[in-house]
């Protein structure tokens, strides 16, 4: 039997009769753009979250460009982001015709590492003359919390403040993970002070995916933008629906970027769900840890102290130089496992981004990552069995290599 790296099947089988209700009414209302069941799914999701608004839009990427273009980055701008993650981050930049600027990864957490923001920031701001200090093109951070896990946003949000940057938190794999806050609350943003947030809350603006691998798949492409900031919000919604308040009178440049009825429909079925599914994902990765600790050369992934993971991949790196990790994809692909690589080429090194100037080298964390890592099947259906397969299955390569 093969084994899928998401089973969106299995999922469908599990809430079946929810779903296909949820759809008929969608079309025996026919309310097929926004309308009354995206209305319910935003403030579901703005429960869900903690925060005050959200907004329904078409994708994960273009809630990222509709986000920064209201916090007001425009052409010229600069945004930092990591080099190792989905290109939608950066496409979501360079559609503002701002530019990315990249910060080396945390080897450990494939994060953006805080330290070396703090170091281009510093490096930045000491570079300006004192007459343009308050035009710095550098105008904000997108952290991305990448696999499922928070970025370590305290130190993130101080840097925030410090340079006075927006923070578009890039949350389409970590839906329903958490930072734990550890320190006195940061001020820089209005939402309420709380021990335990989660990743979409902390920043100006959250962006969700809901692209179908994601931990909440819809049955096609969507997206949402959260925020405390009623202005943000305001803005966003009038940029996804043409740019007006009023059908017909329009304000600013729109586009056509609007969530489904469907989608929301199908969406608002599983967010009821999404806590039992995140649970389950988490069973999971703690299991495959503990089949894969002991094997030589395989690093199962690190788990922060201030963050509750929601694993939408289970990621794993090669850590000793003898074993090929392409070898081993090639080889569970062989024995019917599918694995992915998220990613396999470092952004700075895109042909597509050849004119901002990088070289290998660059951001070696990034780029050692694009060369280690591997993300093994995982889904909340996923069996016991089949993942007692999977570590057999890595077992007899490292052994055999
Ligand atoms: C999936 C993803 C996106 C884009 O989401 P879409 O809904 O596919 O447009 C953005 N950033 C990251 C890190 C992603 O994984």
């Amino acid at each position: 039997m093969n084994i899928p790296l998401v089973d969106l099947k299995a999922q469908y089988s599990s809430v079946k009769g929810e779903v296909d209700s949820a759809i008929h009414r969608v079309i025996e209302r026919g309310e097929f753009i926004l309308g009354p069941e995206v209305n319910a799914f935003e403030s579901e999701m703005a429960a869900y979250l903690g925060v005050k608004h959200a907004v329904g839009v078409a994708s994960g990427t273009e809630a990222l460009q509709l986000a920064l273009l209201a916090c007001g980055i425009g052409p010229g701008d600069e945004v930092v982001t990591t080099p190792f993650t989905f290109i939608a981050t950066t496409e979501a930049i360079t559609q503002c015709g701002a530019i990315p600027v990249f910060v080396d990864i945390d080897p450990k957490t494939y994060n953006i590492d805080p330290q070396k923001l703090a170091i281009l920031l510093e490096t930045k701001s000491a570079r300006k003359l004192p007459i343009t200090s308050h035009q710095s093109p550098l105008k904000a951070i997108v952290p991305v919390h990448l696999y499922g896990q928070s970025a370590e946003m305290g130190p993130i949000l101080d840097l925030a403040q410090k340079y006075h940057l927006k923070i578009i938190e890039d949350c389409a794999q970590s839906l329903g993970a958490v930072y734990y806050t550890t320190q006195s609350p940061v001020t820089n943003h209005q939402s309420p002070v709380a021990s335990h947030r989660k990743v979409g809350s902390l920043g100006d603006t959250g962006c969700l995916s809901f692209f179908p691998s994601k931990v909440l798949g819809a049955y096609g492409d969507g997206g949402m933008v959260v925020t405390n900031n009623s202005e943000l919000a305001e803005k966003v919604t009038m940029l996804r629906n043409h740019g007006c308040k009023q059908k017909y009178y329009h304000l600013v440049p729109g586009f056509n970027s609007r969530l489904d009825g469907l989608q929301a429909a199908i969406l608002r079925v599983k967010l009821r769900h999404l806590d039992e599914w995140l649970k389950l994902r988490r069973e999971k990765a703690n299991l495959y840890s503990q089949l894969l600790e002991s094997i030589d050369g395989i690093e199962p992934p690190y788990v922060v102290s201030y963050g509750y993971h929601v694993f939408n991949y289970y990621t794993i790196r090669l850590n000793n130089s003898k074993l090929s990790r392409d070898g081993l994809k090639q080889f569970l692909n062989s024995q019917g496992i599918a694995t992915a690589i998220y990613y396999p080429l470092s952004l700075h090194l895109q042909e597509v981004y050849k004119s901002l100037g990088h070289k290998r080298g660059d951001f070696p964390n990034s780029e050692q990552a694009q060369e280690e890592v591997l993300s093994l099947p995982i889904y909340p259906e996923l069996e016991e069995e089949q993942m007692e397969r999977i570590a057999k299955t890595i077992k007899e390569f490292v052994n055999s290599d």
